[in-house]
């Protein structure tokens, strides 16, 4: 039986399903371009504080990257203190590693806990592993400098006692951050949405934004479903920018990621893959990610089984060796479910909040956005208000492009062969 070609999660969130259809509006205060995590977030915040805010989709909100994601939560993304310190200076490194490990989290938390929302969210912990032995002390040390700076709670786990984290033997050990967990990005999503329009946000998809100008107050915004006119927009669109939005699709790098859920494997199996029931992530450049599904009866595993968006049954079967390669013991399984979605990556892989050309923008968040997404909307929005408290480290980073980005992603095959090879280049230098 072929696997289904839709996320795991949608069997038990629904498919992200549009709001009903409704005329659209010739003005608002703030109009939204992405009906995400991060467009939901912001919608959500404007309309708290009285703005009139329609967030548009060109698809279902949450169809994006938001509901089919891994659903792992917690600082994803791996900044180097010394480099942050020696780009921007301490401040802001300090804000940027405070916000990305921090803060984003405690805030995705406190709206799921206000807004009551359901969606398996659960305090797992997750292990990173190490793909080479000499990132065990390196990493030691950057987390001993690190804690002299936040509060992060991290365990460093030995590869003698990897095996209470993942039944594998394929890393030199790891580090166990036990705050991170676990969620259902659907349900998230459709919690998010419900919280957005509850405050007095419309929300519409299937109203794709096809271009922008400057109006008389703001903005014109041309949609297939009519034009709008908005004192303010906010571009929340990751790695699905599309030439709308030129600027923006020359500085993000839209980088597929793939994904499987197994048949059910049952409890005990499952729980012999994932002694502690961690969300499991590799520190490879390609690196898998994966976990037991909420109910501890399947695995989903996710990797990048290629930089471009290859054929499914290329991507299924790359899964499947990468699979075998952590879970040598497991055996053949079959896939209930194989779905993919896009990244969006900036070029030195910090998320950045900004304006340009008056418009602004949330996004960059380089493969990790379940805290940083609605974070970093929730700031937007607040900057996009005047307000102080809309400070982040993350309007300090930069969105660079390159003069060879023209809009069409098309090194990314060439990318693809480059980060092979250094995965290569990795596995002759892994016990050194
Ligand atoms: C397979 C996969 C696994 C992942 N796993 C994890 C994980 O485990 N943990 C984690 O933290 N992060 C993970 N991520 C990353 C995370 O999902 C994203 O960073 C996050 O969802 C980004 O949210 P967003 O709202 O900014 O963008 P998206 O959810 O991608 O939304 C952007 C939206 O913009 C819309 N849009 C684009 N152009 C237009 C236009 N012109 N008009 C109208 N609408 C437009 C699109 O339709 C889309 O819905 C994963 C991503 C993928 C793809």
């Amino acid at each position: 039986m072929s696997a289904r070609a839709t996320p795991y999660w949608w069997e038990y969130a629904g498919a992200p399903a549009s709001p009903p259809q409704t005329p659209l509006p010739d003005e608002a205060d703030v109009v939204v371009i992405g009906a995400g995590l991060t467009g939901l977030s912001a919608a959500r915040t404007l309309a708290r504080n009285g703005k009139s805010v329609l967030a548009l989709d060109a698809a279902a909100p949450g169809a994006g990257a938001s509901a089919r994601n891994g659903g792992m939560i917690g600082g994803g993304h791996r900044l180097s203190l010394d480099d942050m310190e020696a780009r921007f200076g301490p401040t802001v490194a300090h804000g940027l590693l405070r916000e990305a490990h921090l803060d984003s989290f405690a805030f995705v938390r406190a709206v799921i806990e206000d807004e009551e929302i359901a969606c398996d969210f659960a305090e797992t912990g997750r292990f990173r592993g190490f793909w080479r032995s000499s990132e065990y002390e390196a990493t030691a040390r950057w987390l001993a400098r690190l804690q002299t700076v936040i509060p992060l709670e991290a365990e460093m786990i030995p590869k003698a006692r990897q095996r209470q984290e993942v039944a594998s033997d394929l890393y030199a050990g790891g580090v166990v951050f036990p705050r991170h967990g676990a969620l259902n990005p659907a349900k998230l999503v459709a919690g998010l949405m419900a919280a957005a329009q509850r405050a007095g946000a419309t929300v519409q998809g299937d109203t794709p934004v096809l271009s922008l100008s400057r109006a008389q107050g703001g903005f014109r915004i041309e949609t297939a479903r009519g034009t709008v006119k908005a004192g303010q927009v906010l571009a929340a669109t990751n790695g699905y920018t599309n030439a709308a939005l030129p600027s923006l699709r020359r500085r993000i790098i839209p980088i597929p990621s793939f994904i499987v859920a197994s048949e059910p494997l049952g409890e005990n199996r499952v729980r012999d893959l994932f002694p502690s029931g961690r969300m499991i992530v590799e520190s490879r450049e390609r690196h898998c990610y994966y976990r037991p599904s909420p109910d501890g009866k399947r695995l989903v595993f996710g990797g990048r089984a290629a930089l471009f968006e290859a054929p499914e049954n290329f991507t299924t079967s790359a899964l499947r060796g990468l699979i075998a390669e952590v879970f040598p013991d497991l055996g053949p399984i079959e896939f209930s479910h194989a779905w993919r979605g896009r990244t969006g990556f900036s070029f030195d892989f910090l998320p950045n909040v900004g304006q340009i050309d008056g418009v602004w923008h949330a996004l960059g968040y380089s493969g990790s956005g379940n805290a940083m997404a609605p974070w970093l909307g929730h700031k937007a929005a607040l900057l996009m208000l005047g307000d102080p408290e809309g400070e982040t480290a993350f309007s300090q980073t930069r969105l660079p492009t390159r003069w060879w980005h023209r809009g069409r992603p098309w090194f990314l095959p060439f990318a693809d062969a480059l980060f092979r090879a250094r995965d290569v280049a990795a596995s002759f230098g892994r016990s050194a």
